[in-house]
């Protein structure tokens, strides 16, 4: 279910427990301000999450609190992995959905990252 983008950061929520190291992952890239993991249930042939490392419901919260370090650290995880998943030149998609209508389910601010493969239109009409 979406959640509400402007609710308190739950501490429990599923990526804050992997940020901890409670429940496992399948890391790609990690550094001082982010997390890259693969997607447990992969839409495209390569669906990667990257997640900063603070406390952030969604990227209208990140945006809105983030320092300018973890700004620039977290944008600057985001297309170093890219690269380094070789999505660059075949072209990949970014995207951060954000509270109810955006779709989000999981109360901590995560880029999607997909490639692999043509990915058609952006949004199904
Ligand atoms: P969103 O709808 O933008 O909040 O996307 C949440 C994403 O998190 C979905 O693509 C899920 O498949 C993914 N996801 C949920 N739990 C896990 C997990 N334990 N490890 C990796 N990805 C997860």
């Amino acid at each position: 279910m979406a959640i509400d983008a402007t609710q308190p950061y739950d501490e429990d929520n599923i990526f804050a427990k992997i940020l901890r190291g409670e429940i496992p992952n399948k890391t790609v890239y990690e550094d001082e301000h982010a997390l890259a993991f693969h997607d447990i249930d992969p839409k495209a042939p390569i669906h990667i999450l990257v997640i900063p490392k603070g406390a952030y419901v969604s990227w209208d919260d990140f945006s809105a609190r983030a320092s300018e370090a973890e700004i620039a650290g977290f944008v600057r995880a985001v297309g170093h992995v890219a690269r380094e998943q070789g999505l660059v030149e075949p072209g990949y998609r970014a995207l951060a959905n954000v509270g109810g209508h955006g779709g989000q389910e999981v109360p901590h601010l995560h880029v999607h990252l997909f490639g692999g493969a043509p990915l058609g239109p952006m949004l199904a009409r």
